[in-house]
């Protein structure tokens, strides 16, 4: 399909001020320097989203899904090494390309210009615009479908790097919402003891499916007893961190990934200092962490079957969704074809 062939509206899920859900046609993005247009073929249902719809989040009618596969259809001028028909998952925004952060290859973490591709730039639609920078390859042999989980999968990897686990480590995963079950996954996949500590009993009994050795629920305490070299704090619980802490081996590291707007957690700095704990974040992922993110799904060594949820949604259905999705009835990821799903 060349630029001329592209229709000029498309279908979009549009989330207004008020959380509410409706499908509209919009036009369809138009390219500028360096950009390329892709045709979703899968977008996951990330809890981000979740606080935008709840209107946790709010910056004013916005189309969101940022965990995309698809198809490139059109490139803008001066892009380069990419032409339409070219399979693609979105990566992560390119920063100022020169400050320490971008320089260290996580430009994630730069602070000089707006990151560019995150949370709002709309994949739940039929088409989106990216920087064609952000864009990588999926290998033949992994297909779309599979690929969308490229993004939450970047995540939980670099989480747990940033937890030093090891094989054979006893770790802890608390929260088992797409994140934290796809942290199970990479532990698991690393050789790791895993224990998850989760409420609903659908995400418990699917994280045992997953590579979970046990699967806690949380009720006087909301984490079982150690000692763990690390643990994934999903939850963004303040009480959960609290209790998590206390879990740790020495010289063991908690990462923090669920965002819990607002807690703070008290930690105990005698306790910390004595036995030489580590309490650090981890956000969003760097180029390199995404390659081996696509790299782990196209080796086919994590269960996506049972990561994935069997039925994809289109866009009028999400509104019905996400309740389920907020409330932990559903233990997998959700991803909205807003077409009928490319190859
Ligand atoms: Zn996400
Ligand atoms: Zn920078």
């Amino acid at each position: 399909m060349s630029a001329s062939d592209l229709p000029s509206a498309m279908a979009a899920l549009v989330c207004r001020d008020d959380g509410t859900l409706v499908v509209e046609r919009v036009p369809v993005p138009e390219l500028g320097r360096g950009d390329a247009l892709v045709r979703i073929s899968h977008c996951g249902i990330c809890g981000t989203d979740l606080h935008h719809v709840a209107g946790r989040i709010g910056h004013g009618p916005v189309v969101l899904g940022h965990e995309y596969s698809g198809v490139v259809v059109a490139v803008g001028e001066d892009v380069e090494g990419w032409t339409p028909g070219d399979r693609v998952v979105g990566g992560p925004g390119l920063g100022c390309g020169a400050c320490p952060p971008c320089l260290a290859g996580t430009p994630h973490l730069c602070r000089v210009e707006p990151v560019r591709g995150g949370a709002g730039n709309g994949s739940w639609a039929t088409f989106r615009r990216v920087d064609a920078g952000q864009l990588f390859r999926v290998p033949d042999g992994l297909d779309l479908r599979t690929a969308a989980l490229a993004e939450t999968l970047a995540i939980a990897l670099r989480a747990v790097r940033r937890g030093g686990a090891r094989p054979g480590d006893r770790a802890l995963v608390t929260g088992a919402g797409s994140i934290g079950m796809l942290a199970v996954a990479v532990l698991a996949d690393l050789g790791a003891g895993v224990t998850v500590s989760e409420p609903s009993a659908v995400r418990r009994e699917r994280a045992l499916r997953i590579g979970a050795q046990e699967a806690w629920e949380p009720g006087a305490t909301a984490v079982p007893d150690g000692p763990y070299a690390v643990v994934v704090e999903c939850s963004g619980r303040v009480d959960v961190m609290e209790q998590a802490v206390g879990s740790l081996a020495r010289g063991g590291t908690m990462v923090l990934v669920g965002i819990g707007a607002g807690a703070r957690p008290a930690f105990d700095a005698r306790q910390l200092t004595l036995t030489e704990t580590t309490v650090t974040g981890s956000v969003d992922y760097s180029r390199a962490e995404f390659a081996e993110a696509i790299a782990l799904l196209a080796s086919g060594r994590l269960p996506v079957e049972e990561l994935l949820e069997p039925d994809d949604v289109s866009l009028d259905e999400v509104a019905a969704v996400v309740p389920r999705l907020t409330r932990g009835e559903i233990a997998g990821k959700v991803l909205v074809a807003p077409g009928a799903g490319l190859r």
